[in-house]
């Protein structure tokens, strides 16, 4: 599966694979939360969102709205969504602070997996 941008089909991951696997998840601060090349799906506040690893995100930028970048060496998503595609559409956070684990929630109302 691979994830798109629901606005203008851009593709924002590599191939990934729903994990079935749910102990490979990984809760300590400043490690990645999901292993590469998976995606599991988890309410993100109060949206489902797919949960993907840093590195398998592509095609995004960091939002053009520095209020939503916070963070102290990484970016805490604490402000709204932090990420956006290729063509400037919001698809989620990335959650990459030290205190917390790493990984990107994709919001399911944005964006969609394809085959
Ligand atoms: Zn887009």
């Amino acid at each position: 599966m691979k994830i798109i941008c629901l606005k203008c089909n851009v593709e924002i991951s590599k191939q990934v694979t729903k994990l079935d696997d749910v102990s490979l998840l990984n809760e300590n601060d400043g490690e990645a939360y999901i292993p590469e090349g998976f995606f599991t799906i988890e309410k993100f506040g109060e949206r489902d969102s797919i949960i993907i690893n840093l590195k398998d995100l592509i095609n995004s930028n960091h939002h053009s709205d520095e209020s939503r970048l916070n963070g102290c060496c990484g970016y805490d998503g604490l402000d709204g969504m932090n990420r956006v595609c290729v063509n400037k559409h919001e698809i989620g956070t990335e959650n990459s602070e030290c205190w917390m684990p790493h990984y990107i929630a994709l919001d399911l109302v944005l964006v969609k997996l394809v085959k």
